[in-house]
């Protein structure tokens, strides 16, 4: 049995906080190809019921579990300032769980093409290795930090702290095999992301 036969064409999409990457991995869903997000996935993880909870609860007690069974982000926030390793401790909970997930949906998709969408992919070696090709969703630091501020209320030290966090636009630019422009529009945007999904679908099918 080939096992390419049974492995989709996978673009890692990935650019920084604002940057514009749920406004591209929007319009490719639009346009049909599946969709694995990693900050959906997480966010799954963690919601009530979710696969990560009975883990977290062991690790940090009741007190980060909210009312409804989700994990409690303000009490996890608070914790992971004040001490640093619960960060760390949340994420070794968290990361592995995410990789087997998204690998599965990878596996189960069912579109020409998967768009896995990871924030962090830069950053991380083994989200590279998944991918066929890697397109970085770009735009000046100032407009992200304008759009940042406009979506969630938070000023510009705050977004640039955790821009600080992430992956230099150059670093992200570098490991690119495709770029999407997000400097002007959402039609522009939207125009680019068109013909991205044209060559990913040539792509795959020539595979
Ligand atoms: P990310 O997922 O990379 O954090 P989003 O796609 O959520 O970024 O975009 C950040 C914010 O900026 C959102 O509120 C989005 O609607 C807005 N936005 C994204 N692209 C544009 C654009 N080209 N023009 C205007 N607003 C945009």
């Amino acid at each position: 049995m080939n096992d390419l036969a049974h492995r989709p064409y996978i673009v890692g999409l990935t650019g920084g906080i604002g940057s514009g990457k749920s406004a591209a991995t929007e319009h490719f869903a639009a346009l049909g190809a599946s969709v694995v997000d990693t900050d959906h996935i997480a966010h799954a993880l963690t919601a009530p019921r979710g696969a990560a909870i009975d883990a977290i609860r062991n690790s940090f007690g009741d007190v980060m579990i909210a009312a409804d069974g989700s994990l409690d982000r303000a009490a996890m926030r608070a914790r992971a300032f004040s001490q640093p390793d619960a960060r760390r401790q949340l994420e070794a909970i968290l990361h592995p769980m995410i990789r087997d997930e998204s690998a599965r949906q990878c596996r189960a998709a069912g579109g020409p093409y998967v768009i896995l969408a990871v924030p962090l992919l830069v950053e991380s070696g083994s989200y590279r290795q998944r991918c066929d090709r890697i397109c970085v969703v770009d735009c000046p630091e100032a407009l992200q930090i304008e759009r940042v501020s406009r979506r969630s209320g938070l000023d510009e030290a705050q977004v640039r702290a955790i821009m600080a966090t992430q992956a230099s636009r150059q670093q992200r630019l570098a490991v690119a095999d495709d770029v999407i422009d997000n400097g002007g529009s959402l039609a522009a945007l939207q125009a680019q992301v068109d013909r991205l999904h044209a060559a990913y679908l040539a792509a795959a099918r020539a595979r």
